[in-house]
């Protein structure tokens, strides 16, 4: 019986989508490390350049990227997934492939520090100007609608205080005002968040964090309909060479087979880390999606079916947060996110070090905060991590 990929159950899908076997009937996927490929005869290479199936160039496709990009769209339930090096590779596809000059961006204020960088200083030297409007507000997407608003960008949750928006909510009014909607899903993984059946038209990952997950490579992914891929993507891909390596899409692709293993036990340990945390008398504040206390839990639970692993807490000034991050044994000072290994950040000084002062105040951003990704250790050794080092603070 023909099996339909599609009606698989999401761990089937990370395990066996996009397979696509050589005659040797390897068990784990094949690592094509090539450029380019050989055509039988002249005729067959006319063929392929007049857009006939198979591989040209690796910088146009790739036998192990496409089974990632395959398997990555299964799981999503995107008609087309592309490959890109990075996750800032993906998003700046993303936006230059909707935006041209003369053009307009609506975007969240609460955004991964490089994605500001695109749109404050770099799409304006082409012609492309952006709002920031609070992502929580739907007044506030309304009203900065104009006539010539083309793109619409939101991370939900977004970094680094892990507020979230209600996205089909805020596709509406996209769509009435003719924008697409670009959703960056990094922290909700493809596990706890579909930002397509929720009305979006493109969403985006950075690969390097859950799904890779374990530390080793860069990678992104472009996901959405064939039909938008296609017209907005497909030339920019080729000719501006953002692609990602087959060696990565090979990692990534063993990331994937237990990336539902991996972020729900995350998000467990990070539901247990977060209680000992919001108990603390040292701490103000503790943001984390899976908690009902969280300012957008209704939302949270229509959209999403998991927390994530990413919990954020307010500390009251940097040297208690300093104080607790030198204090941690088990969990590491790093910036990075979806690892196993636990880590923690402080965001004023590291990842959000470049975004202005008073854009960082109307985000919430104090001194105070730290940002911490919970991995897959024993819950019991992080919170005793935590706790020691919350006294310390
Ligand atoms: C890390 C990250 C990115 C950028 O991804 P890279 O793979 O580092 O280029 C974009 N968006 C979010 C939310 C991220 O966490």
């Amino acid at each position: 019986m023909a099996e339909n990929p599609n009606d698989w159950e999401l761990e089937t899908k990370l395990v066996r989508g996009g397979m696509m076997r050589s005659p040797y009937g390897e068990i784990s996927e094949a690592l094509y490390l090539t450029q380019s490929f050989a055509y039988d005869t002249a005729e067959a290479a006319d063929e392929r350049f007049g857009g006939g199936p198979g591989f040209i160039y690796q910088r146009f496709g790739n036998p192990t990227t496409q089974m990632f990009e395959d398997r990555m769209a299964l799981l999503e339930g995107a008609e087309t997934c592309r490959a890109t090096a990075s996750g800032m590779a993906a998003i700046h596809v993303a936006l230059s492939g909707l935006l041209r000059a003369g053009d307009h961006l609506v975007a969240g204020r609460a955004l991964f520090g490089s994605c500001r960088w695109i749109i404050s200083e770099w799409l304006p030297r082409f012609g492309v100007e952006a709002t920031y409007v609070d992502a929580t507000d739907l007044d506030a997407w309304k009203n900065a609608v104009r006539p010539n608003t083309k793109a619409f960008l939101v991370e939900s949750p977004a970094n680094p205080l892990l507020e979230v928006t209600a996205i089909g909510a805020v596709a509406e009014i996209a769509h009435a005002a003719g924008a697409k909607l670009v959703v960056d899903n990094v922290f909700a993984t493809p596990v706890f968040q579909k930002p397509l059946a929720l009305g979006a038209d493109i969403v985006v990952y950075s690969a390097t964090k859950h799904i890779d997950g374990q530390g080793r490579v860069l990678g992104g992914a472009i996901l959405g309909s064939t039909e938008l891929m296609t017209e907005a993507y497909k030339d920019i891909l080729r000719h501006t060479g953002p692609a990602l390596s087959p060696f990565n899409a090979w990692v990534l692709l063993k990331g994937l087979e237990t990336l539902e293993l991996r972020v729900r036990r995350q998000a467990e340990n990070a539901g247990k880390v977060a209680g000992a945390i919001a108990a603390s008398s040292k701490v103000k504040k503790t943001l984390y999606p899976g908690r009902p206390d969280h300012p957008q839990a209704a939302i949270i639970a229509n959209q999403m079916t998991g927390g994530g692993n990413v919990v954020a807490f307010d500390l009251g000034s940097r040297e208690a947060a300093f104080r607790f991050l030198n204090a941690l044994a088990i969990v590491d000072i790093s910036n990075n996110l979806g690892d196993a290994k636990s880590m923690a950040t402080h965001p004023c000084t590291t990842t959000h070090r470049s975004m202005p002062e008073a854009e960082r105040l109307e985000i919430g951003l104090t001194e105070g905060w730290v940002r911490m990704s919970v991995g897959l250790e024993g819950a019991g050794d992080l919170v005793r991590d935590v706790s020691r080092a919350l006294d310390a603070a």
